[in-house]
């Protein structure tokens, strides 16, 4: 354990994970300091009474070394709510003895979705079967003219890992979120004319899986390799976005089983300080796949702020400072959250909206005072507390969440 808590602490990113965290902060005697490119990102523009971050940020885009070897002057440690970072330069800053936590070399292995792949296919955990798209592997693709030849030829092709039949997934391998820069592709042209909008971008394909449920699971691992994982939950996605996390999943014992073994088995491989969250798959045979490691806060895991004894924001400053790791239970039977995801162009605030929404029964608002709403733009969230048998878990939770997602929408 290290000797002290920091005093100061250093978050690359300038987003609502990083405001989130600013609260959390506040509990443990910590302060931060930000490094975001604007002053209107939530973490700095939004102010709170709880908050300990420095309203002075080190203002300067998540990828520029230079400007986090001004962060590190101003902190004793420097961890991530964002992973679009520049590996290397960060490299140079930690041989100088800059403190990186989780560490570069845990983070190494996941800022690319095909190295975070292969990462996880080499320490045995389960995955979709993919494959990284070089040129000659276009070359390929573009030369099939029907699905059964592309079919054909990449089963005869030892450079294909497995035969490419439609649907299947593309995949941009570095700066995806909330689904951006993820395609569901049903038809040939579809996979071609993609290939070429992307011809300069490094991209993954992977099979389709016709999951059943989608989970994630938020687990934190200290500085003495202890672990804690919070209540398994499932997740639901529209058009690749997340629109509503369910805690606990209603799933069985075997399945939990899975779940943390692997997370388990992750953090350990990777000697992970801090909190990572895991999406999955579970599919009609009762198997988990994992879709992403998210090494951060995670969306999934929002519900811990109003929900569970100790939130992930506080989970991971605890982690990454030394400390013990915090209670993981929940406070209430259950508990849903909603993201309040923008549905049109425009500057409003959704005052009436968030007010009706906040009077409802066991229901947290949160608002991350983003200035421009755009459609799939999360622009807060909801948890709403359940009282409720387990066997009533699912059907209350989709009830609570589309009256919401009602009052959200149509106020
Ligand atoms: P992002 O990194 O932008 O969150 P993901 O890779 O997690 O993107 O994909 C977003 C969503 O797309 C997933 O939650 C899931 O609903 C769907 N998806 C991604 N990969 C697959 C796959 N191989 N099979 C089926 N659905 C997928």
């Amino acid at each position: 354990m290290a000797s002290e808590v920091p005093k100061k602490v250093g978050i690359i990113g300038g987003g609502q994970l990083a405001w989130m965290m600013g609260q959390a902060a506040s509990t443990l005697g910590i302060k931060l300091v930000i490094q975001t490119p604007q002053v209107d990102d939530p973490a700095i523009a939004l102010t709170h009474p709880l908050s300990t971050i420095d309203p002075v940020p080190v203002l300067a885009p998540v990828n520029d070394g230079a400007a986090t070897a001004q962060l590190a002057h101003r902190c004793q440690l420097i961890t991530f709510e964002n992973e679009f970072v520049n590996l290397i330069q960060l490299q140079q800053l930690e041989q100088s003895g800059v403190c990186f936590r989780p560490s570069l070399n845990a983070l190494n292995p996941l800022l690319d979705k095909y190295k975070q792949r292969s990462f996880l296919d080499k320490i045995g955990l389960p995955v979709p079967r993919f494959c990284p798209l070089h040129p000659y592997h276009w070359s390929l693709i573009r030369k099939s003219r029907t699905s059964a030849e592309l079919r054909e030829i990449t089963t005869a092709h030892g450079d294909f890992p497995f035969s490419l039949t439609f649907p299947l997934v593309l995949k941009t391998r570095c700066h995806g979120y909330d689904g951006q820069g993820t395609f569901i592709i049903s038809d040939l042209s579809t996979l071609q004319t993609l290939g070429l909008q992307f011809q300069n971008t490094p991209l993954l394909v992977e099979e389709f899986v016709p999951f059943v449920q989608e989970l994630a699971i938020i687990a934190a691992r200290d500085l003495d390799g202890h672990i804690k994982v919070y209540p398994l939950v499932e997740t639901q996605q529209v058009n690749q976005v997340c629109h509503r996390v369910i805690a606990p999943a209603v799933v069985d014992q075997s399945i939990l089983q899975q779940c943390h073994r692997i997370a388990h088995t992750i953090l350990h491989q990777l000697e992970y300080v801090g909190i990572m969250g895991i999406e999955l798959f579970l599919t009609s045979q009762g198997n988990v796949l994992i879709n992403e490691i998210a090494p951060r806060t995670h969306n999934s895991g929002h519900f811990t702020l109003d929900a569970c004894k100790t939130s992930q924001f506080e989970q991971h400053l605890r982690a990454i400072s030394g400390l013990p790791l915090g209670s993981i239970d929940l406070t209430c039977d259950a508990a849903v959250m909603i993201n309040l995801l923008g549905y049109e162009q425009n500057n409003d605030q959704y005052e009436v909206q968030r007010q009706a929404i906040a009077q409802l029964p066991g229901a947290f608002v949160w608002w991350y005072g983003k200035s421009q709403s755009r459609p799939g733009r999360k622009l807060g969230h909801v948890t709403v507390k359940l009282t409720t048998p387990n066997s009533l878990i699912r059907q209350t939770a989709l009830e609570t969440a589309m009256e919401v997602e009602n009052l959200w929408r149509t106020h």
